[in-house]
């Protein structure tokens, strides 16, 4: 039994179960743990923190995240979503609105590196906001950052710094999204980052939060990243998600298509034309993803036969969802989503219908190139 023994970084019960949940211990140090002597001990995580100055992402589901910003609303906060500028709707969290009230709220946009070149980080603010507004949201400031190659970060430190003079920062994020990479990337450029651990101490609760100390007398507080079953990443395994992951900016690729004619991405997405001028779709993915083109009458019947082999990935046998159309009449040049896989810009004035599985990170926005 794991008795009640917590990490004395964050607080979590130490459990030696699963290394994906809050407290995780390797069993044989759980057990010394627990025979005795030394029970000063920390989670696998807290202790890769303090010797690596490493986050390693928990799992929360979403009422434990509730009952997190529950216990925020009560006090001056402010409250940092970082997203996925390639999986947005899905990395948003709508429950947040119910806590923002009080609170000031900003967005973080993380993987900027990814977006061509020549996109426009205005438009891609304005369609941040949109959406946000659109899920009862209202981001007070807006950053689009690279966590990973350390893009734009300098901003965002100094923003920070400036209102954590009188209320601490509470990270949140779905997982995935890069939380971990930001966090350790902030803590790699503020420098000291000794004693983190030692100040953090969160006796009788289970909710396993970091928090790093700041000269201001407030902190940061890293929370664990939320998990969803509306992600692709949920389905897939580490292969074939590394395959759709863009390692470089997205270069597109145009088609010249009929309506009546389909584009599969992988066993991933489609897009059908179903009705307008002969025109061009412009493809934006991984270059892991292989592009397929059918004619729509045909495509159900390819895709059962194909998934897996030729439209790949997924390969083999994951538990995917069904596809789910949704038909779209872009009105004005318009982005098709395709959550975590990327984007096709089609002109105004066709009709196309979209498929992910489950329909999972579909949406359209006015086309930011
Ligand atoms: P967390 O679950 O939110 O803590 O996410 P992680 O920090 O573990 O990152 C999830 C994935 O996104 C990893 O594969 C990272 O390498 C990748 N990632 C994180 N930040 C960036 C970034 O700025 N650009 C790109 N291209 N990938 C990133």
């Amino acid at each position: 039994m794991d008795e009640e023994l917590r990490c004395i970084g964050c607080g979590a019960v130490l459990q030696s179960q699963d290394e994906n949940e809050a407290g995780f211990l390797p069993a044989s140090a759980l057990n010394k743990a627990l025979e005795g002597e030394n029970q000063e001990v920390y989670c696998k995580r807290c202790f890769r923190l303090r010797h690596y100055s490493e986050i390693m992402p928990v799992e929360l589901n979403n009422d434990d995240f509730l009952r997190l910003l529950n216990s925020l609303s009560d006090k001056k906060a402010l409250i940092v979503n970082v997203v996925d500028l390639f999986d947005f709707n899905n990395s948003l969290i709508p429950s947040l609105k119910r806590f923002v009230g009080n609170n000031d709220f900003i967005l973080v946009g993380n993987k900027v590196d990814l977006f061509p070149l020549n996109s426009k980080e205005s438009k891609i603010k304005d369609w941040m906001r949109q959406e946000a507004n659109r899920m009862g949201l209202y981001p007070k400031d807006i950053f689009l950052i690279s966590a990973a190659k350390k893009r734009n970060l300098q901003d965002l430190i100094a923003y920070l710094d400036r209102v954590s003079q009188d209320q601490d920062v509470y990270f949140v994020g779905t997982t995935n999204v890069g939380k971990s990479t930001l966090i350790n990337s902030i803590i790699d450029l503020m420098g000291d980052v000794k004693d983190l651990i030692t100040t953090s101490r969160f006796p009788g609760t289970t909710l396993d939060q970091i928090k790093i100390p700041l000269d201001s007398g407030h902190y940061l507080v890293d929370t664990p990243g939320i998990m969803t079953d509306k992600q692709l990443a949920s389905y897939l395994n580490s292969k074939d998600l590394d395959l759709i992951a863009p390692k470089k900016p997205l270069k597109p690729a145009t088609y010249q298509l009929n309506s009546g004619q389909t584009l599969f991405l992988g066993g991933l997405g489609r897009i059908d034309f179903v009705s307008g001028e002969k025109t061009s779709f412009t493809v934006y993915t991984a270059r892991g993803l292989y592009v397929h083109r059918t004619k729509t009458e045909n495509a159900d019947e390819f895709y059962e036969k194909h998934v897996g082999d030729l439209l790949t990935p997924p390969h083999g046998d994951e538990n995917l969802p069904a596809m789910k159309g949704q038909t779209y009449h872009p009105t004005t040049k318009s982005d098709l989503l395709f959550g975590g896989i990327g984007f096709i810009t089609v002109p105004a004035g066709v009709v196309v219908k979209t498929y992910l599985p489950g329909g999972i990170g579909q949406g359209i926005r006015r086309a930011l190139i």
